[in-house]
């Protein structure tokens, strides 16, 4: 089937999907249903900018299917994005919030901007300007928004209020990732970062490393990157490597987490922290540690840096950061490195999302505690589930992961049958 959904991160979602459709072994004829977005929407968005002149912006929303429920999925600001990008999180996200068991299928959205280049008005005018043009196509029990690379909780919002405004009602279940004063949840904010850490401790157990003295690096210290940083420190475990796309720094004597984040707090990235740890972010991923978080981009794991990868675990806290032609060769290393896939690893942000989203439409509040409680039975179940699914059929853990997410909707699909 020829369509507009290319580019290398769309053939990389697609390749993924590929491969997990044969281990499955579902008949060629049910796969461009499962594969191909239901929806997909694009959008010029023009706003005033400071200097008095017009702007022209192009947004996207993607939903990928409405089997389970509404759609759900992060909004990117980010010069990469297009159509063929949007369209793979999307799918990523359907397989991630099936293994995590939520009613959910995928969404994610986002303009092609650099949000760095603007200011807060020109930020606040464009994120209103896309949730405007977007209210034809989403809504609480259609399609609900949250944060993803570039966005934060002003950005949603935002989004809520501009949303509001258009039902003459506060909305607060539109979008999640809010801060908590307008209807967002406790500990959504560290959520995906808090899960990440949970996860690699879970793997920790089972590869019987002790948390103190073991190492970690972790690239892209934003929302993800910082709060698993945080909390990997909390474990005892000492961050050896960071960077963002300012700077990268490296020292085997380890950082202070607390500082890391009050420097990035006040500078808005970690440029000029420090100038002995400096480092080359070309080398960073690729220095021997116990941990490895990839938390920034997509696409930085190829064959070449995964032949070259020193770490026992890989815990992919970001979006598809291993491209298929690196999984082929981390799979001839399955012994020397634990890898905890994307969908599994980083879908703590969506598990709070949704208790978010069930907060919102009830009304009805819970303390941090529970969520958190919430949270960590939600990703043991999963890790369990794919841990099991390896074993059984001695499969990659991403396979695994992806297995039990294509399954569960390919099931909805046949049991609910074609229309009409
Ligand atoms: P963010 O915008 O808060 O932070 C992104 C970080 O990556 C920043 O520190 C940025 O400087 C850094 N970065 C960008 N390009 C880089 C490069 N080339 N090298 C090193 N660092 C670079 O975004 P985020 O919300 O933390 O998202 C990070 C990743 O996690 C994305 O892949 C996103 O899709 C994924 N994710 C986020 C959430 C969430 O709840 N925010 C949930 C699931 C997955």
């Amino acid at each position: 089937m020829s369509s507009i959904y290319t580019g290398p991160v769309f053939e990389m979602a697609r390749n993924q999907f590929t491969h997990v459709a044969d281990y499955l072994e579902i008949p060629e004829g049910k796969r461009d249903r499962l594969l191909y977005p239901k929806r997909a929407i694009a959008i010029s968005c023009p706003i005033n900018l400071d200097n008095g002149e017009t702007a022209v912006f192009q947004g996207y929303r993607v939903q990928h299917h409405l089997t389970l429920g509404p759609t759900k999925g992060g909004t990117r600001f980010a010069p990469s994005v297009d159509i063929g990008e949007v369209s793979a999180l999307a799918i990523w996200m359907s397989w991630k919030c099936a293994l995590a068991g939520l009613p959910y299928g995928g969404a994610k959205g986002g303009i092609t901007v650099d949000p760095h280049s603007l200011s807060i008005r020109e930020l606040e005018n464009l994120s209103r300007r896309y949730m405007q043009e977007m209210i034809p196509f989403v809504g609480p029990h259609v399609d609900v928004m949250a944060p993803d690379m570039g966005t934060n909780e002003q950005v949603m919002a935002w989004f809520m209020d501009t949303y509001s405004m258009y039902q003459g009602r506060t909305v607060s279940e539109i979008v999640t990732g809010k801060p908590v004063s307008s209807g967002g949840t406790e500990g959504r904010r560290e959520a995906t970062g808090l899960g990440v850490a949970h996860l690699i401790a879970r793997a920790m157990q089972r590869l019987q490393m002790n948390p103190a003295g073991a190492t970690a690096i972790i690239q892209g210290f934003g929302n993800v990157g910082s709060y698993a940083a945080l909390e990997l420190a909390q474990q005892g475990i000492r961050i050896i490597g960071v960077s963002d796309h300012t700077a990268c720094y490296f020292d085997p004597n380890g950082f202070d987490v607390n500082t890391l984040l009050a420097y990035a707090g006040k500078h808005g990235s970690l440029k000029g922290y420090s100038t002995e740890a400096l480092f080359d972010p070309d080398q960073l991923l690729v220095q021997a540690c116990d941990i490895l978080v990839p938390a920034a981009i997509e696409r930085v794991i190829d064959a070449d840096v995964a032949a070259k990868l020193k770490c026992r675990i890989l815990a992919e806290a970001a979006n598809g950061p291993t491209t298929p032609e690196a999984d082929a060769v981390l799979d001839q290393r399955r012994r020397e490195i634990f890898i905890i896939p994307d969908i599994l690893c980083n879908s703590g942000g969506v598990i709070v999302s949704y208790f978010e989203w069930v907060q919102d439409l009830q009304q009805l509040f819970w303390r941090r505690t529970e969520v958190l409680n919430r949270l960590r039975d939600l990703l043991d179940n999963a890790f369990e589930r794919v841990m099991v699914r390896v074993e059984k059929d001695a499969i990659s853990h991403r396979v695994a992961a992806m297995a039990i997410g294509v399954d569960k909707v390919a099931q909805a699909k046949a049991t609910r049958g074609l229309f009409p």
